[in-house]
């Protein structure tokens, strides 16, 4: 399979505003924002959807929530954040390499407005 954009960015091939790395994941500024805080936090390795984790990523998997509560401390999230991984065609997923948003800074709404949406 070909590189995604965030297999690029984990290797710091491409620019990217990183705020955390260690052995199982990255995180970085999403370059398109929807919310005041909306962070990438990506497994380190490519795996493509929430469709093809294995047991041996469960490690990974973990490391995603520990990183996100962390950051969301680190940018006063006090109030709540959301966090959302789409997962193939119908989740419009566009970067097929696992990653988890993690927005805040605002009142985010219901998580889905109605069964049609
Ligand atoms: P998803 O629809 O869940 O696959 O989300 C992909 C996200 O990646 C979108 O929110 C994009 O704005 C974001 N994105 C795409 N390219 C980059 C990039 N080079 N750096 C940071 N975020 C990106």
């Amino acid at each position: 399979m070909s590189d995604t954009i965030f297999t690029k960015i984990v290797r710091r091939e491409i620019p990217a505003d990183i705020l955390y790395q260690d052995d199982l994941v990255t995180a970085f500024r999403d370059i398109n924002p929807r919310a005041p805080t909306h962070i990438l936090i990506v497994t380190n390795k490519p795996i493509p959807t929430a469709a093809d984790v294995e047991s041996e990523d469960e490690a990974a998997l973990g490391r995603m929530f520990t990183v996100a509560r962390k950051l969301s401390e680190q940018h006063s999230l006090e109030r709540g954040y959301r966090l959302m991984v789409n997962c193939k065609e119908h989740a419009h997923q566009e970067v097929y390499h696992l990653h988890m948003h993690l927005f805040g800074g605002r009142p985010l709404g219901p998580m889905l407005v109605s069964v049609d949406d």
